[in-house]
């Protein structure tokens, strides 16, 4: 039965990177009917915000990957938040303690930097093992005394080796991985800790995750076996997977601070929770040769950890801009409109719900845009002069609009003749526009539309023109036009 988990630390936004790792979990699980946890780790009480939370919840939920156990769930292995799960992982410590996998440890920065600083050069760094063999009863006196003292997993001298399912074969020498913190001090758990106990308790099958956290793996072994052996948890070590790293600008490893790789970002901008998923994807996974595009359905069928590629995957934020495009155009345009809609009334454009005037520009303006659009934003941009008062919209200064004598003679042109016009439609202001200030005054169709398109819908690049003016009316285009003389 296959287990598997989301974990992450409710310490701020998730990024691209988070989002990857559920992503290939939930389709793992899915294809195996298996179970896909949400855990948060919470842990680190001063980081961790209750907003951070929320928002981790509400953004699986909007990306469509529903977990089967965890917060709002349920399920048989909870708490699935970290800081209710204090009392197991004093209980998990105490037996780790006696049956001797962990140690208790006094040492302070200063006792360990002055015993490094007497080590030759080159000799392995970190701990040294000092404590690991200290007598029982000087432990309880110093601890009855009220030392302070740190808990430590003793790592066996060995080699510690495993099968990953990305990378193949990976060992590690147990003389080179130092004795490891699991508790400080002030008696908090760390990471260390709690990540494989609850792995363990929660009797998880397969840990895939970013391969930042390979160097944790063999520490994390010698942890399950431990844990094993005193017989806590499934007794198994699951299988691991490290996902390629997802490398940003500048061949560096793509960081929460770069732009671009916060999560909250893309939902933004309008990407289609279907298209970002289908691009994250692709950061290692790849359907098949000759098909890019995908849904997430698609993924969950084909999805095999083994054809995950080991190599680092660059995040290309123009080709993730392409996928989300094609997303947008596997919508109908009656799909497609509702989606637009909240960013309109964001813009302050409509209102929610539109009303029937509003709603039957979208009907025309929709289809004009649908095929160009590559995030939902864009529609603000692209179709915000249809919902904008005459006496409001401004035309953007850059277009230069009125500079040469040729425009404004194209607009009094545009205004006599459009006034003629019969019937308000594309092709008859077409037909009349054209006569007029191609055939007529013989300006060059590139430039002679220009002009009037300025006018209209306030920018050099629009919807198509003739299209536009049947949607916005005979009243509000003649109106626009000679405004922009004045
Ligand atoms: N809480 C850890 C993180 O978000 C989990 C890492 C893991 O998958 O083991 O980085």
């Amino acid at each position: 039965d296959v287990r598997v988990r989301f974990p992450p630390s409710p310490t701020g936004n998730l990024h691209v990177g988070n989002v990857r790792s559920a992503l290939f979990n939930y389709a793992f699980a899915r294809h195996f009917g298996g179970t896909f946890v949400l855990r948060i780790e919470d842990t680190d009480a001063a980081r961790s915000t209750e907003e951070s939370y929320r928002g981790v919840l509400e953004a699986l939920r909007w990306l469509g990957l529903d977990w089967d156990e965890g917060p709002e769930k349920g399920g048989p292995h909870g708490p699935y938040l970290q800081s209710e799960r204090t009392d197991i992982y004093r209980d998990v410590v105490a037996r780790l303690l006696e049956g001797g996998h962990a140690y208790r440890c006094f040492c302070t920065r200063e006792e360990q930097e002055a015993r490094a600083a007497l080590l030759p050069k080159g000799a392995p760094s970190g701990y040294d093992g000092h404590c690991r063999d200290l007598d029982p009863d000087d432990v309880a006196t110093r601890l009855e005394r009220g030392e302070d003292s740190v808990v430590r997993i003793r790592v066996p001298e060995r080699e510690i080796a495993f099968d990953d399912l990305v990378r193949g074969r990976v060992s590690f020498d147990g003389a080179h991985v130092p004795d490891y913190v699991v508790v400080r001090a002030n008696g908090n758990p760390l990471y260390t800790l709690v990540n494989p106990v609850d792995d363990a308790l929660m009797g998880i099958t397969h840990v895939l995750r970013g391969e930042d956290l390979l160097s944790s793996t063999p520490r994390q072994i010698v942890l399950y076996e431990a844990l094993a052996e005193l017989g806590i948890g499934s007794g198994r070590t699951p299988r691991f997977g490290h996902l390629p790293t997802v490398m940003g600008e500048g061949n560096k490893r793509l960081s929460k601070r770069d732009a671009g790789s916060g999560l909250a970002e893309y939902r933004q901008r309008g990407f289609l929770p279907e298209g970002l998923l289908n691009y994250l994807a692709l950061l290692g996974w790849g359907l098949s040769e000759d098909r890019d595009v995908f849904g997430l359905d698609e993924m969950v069928a084909a999805f095999d950890i083994r054809r995950v590629n080991a190599n680092p995957a660059r995040f290309d934020p123009r080709k993730c801009e392409a996928i989300n495009a094609d997303h947008i155009r596997r919508l109908s345009t009656t799909e497609l409109t509702p989606h637009l809609v909240p960013f309109l009334v964001a813009a302050g454009l409509v209102e929610d719900p539109p009303t029937g005037a509003q709603q039957q520009l979208l009907d025309g303006v929709v289809p004009l845009v649908h095929e160009r659009m590559s995030t939902l934003s864009e529609i603000v941009e692209m179709a915000g002069f249809l919902f904008t008062a005459d006496d409001a919209l401004e035309l953007d200064p850059a277009a230069g609009l009125g500079a040469k004598e040729s425009d404004l003679e194209a607009l009094r042109a545009a205004i006599s003749v459009l006034s003629e016009v019969r019937s308000w439609q594309a092709e008859d202001i077409q037909a009349a526009l054209r006569a007029s200030l191609v055939d007529g005054l013989g300006i060059k169709p590139k430039f002679a539309f220009a002009p009037v398109r300025i006018a209209v819908t306030g920018r050099k690049v629009s919807p198509p023109l003739f299209e536009s003016m049947e949607l916005l009316g005979r009243t509000s285009t003649m109106h626009r036009l000679r405004t922009a003389l004045q």
